[in-house]
């Protein structure tokens, strides 16, 4: 069973593919650390990610990046936004994605072109979403239990920005699949958008 889960950040896209993988026992990806490590390469290169080249040459990254807690941060969110919105960046991210997709078994792959581009004929995708006040007030949360100085306008205005860059981009912008399942999340807490996931996956599969 293949699940694409995918929606703008903080939606709690991430926390659900994770759930969503420990309750059917598949594999998980979560493609955004491709990008982020393609950015922050950008930016350790000494690179500009709104140049082709530059953020081309950065997909040559070692996977031992992916394990680097740099990547997390907002700041290399926002280089992730910039490189990701570069056609050959993302076809040269494409084989991966679409491998770890068609694994034997099936896998939960999250970001924002799962069920459109890299795996459109997942058995169940979910469009994971919730209003901007909602996702800075979680990321606010979050980056304050962290020790992080940032307020909640600063936050909202970068998550307006990368909403922004992702549904706006000509190729691949951040759209819900036709067929997708939408999920507000606002409302619900982490344990209710789980449960809701999980029934509309299983919604999915049945029907
Ligand atoms: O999900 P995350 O915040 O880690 O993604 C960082 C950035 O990478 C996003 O803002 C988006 O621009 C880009 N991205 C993408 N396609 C994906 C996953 C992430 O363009 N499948």
């Amino acid at each position: 069973m293949i699940i694409a889960v995918d929606g703008p950040t903080a939606s709690g896209k991430g926390t659900i593919a994770k759930a969503l993988a420990g309750h059917f026992n598949l594999p998980h990806l979560d493609t955004g650390l491709l990008y982020r490590a393609v950015g922050y390469q950008c930016a350790r290169n000494g690179g500009e990610p709104n140049s082709l080249a530059d953020a081309l040459a950065a997909c040559a990254f070692d996977d031992s990046l992916l394990d680097d807690p740099a990547l997390r941060t907002e700041e290399v969110g926002g280089l992730a936004s910039r490189v990701s919105v570069h056609n050959a960046v993302r076809k040269a991210l494409f084989e991966r994605q679409r491998a770890f997709a068609m694994q034997d078994g099936g896998a939960v792959l999250d970001g924002r072109d799962i069920g459109t581009v890299i795996a459109p004929e997942a058995d169940a995708k979910l469009f994971i979403t919730a209003s901007v006040e909602a996702r800075a007030r979680r990321r606010f949360l979050e980056m304050r239990g962290r020790g992080v100085q940032v307020t909640l306008l600063e936050i909202q205005d970068d998550l307006r920005r990368r909403d922004e860059r992702d549904r706006n981009r000509d190729v691949a912008p951040l759209v819900p699949a036709e067929d997708a399942m939408v999920i507000d999340t606002s409302a619900l807490d982490k344990d209710e958008a789980i449960a809701a996931a999980i029934a509309a996956v299983e919604e999915a599969v049945s029907s």
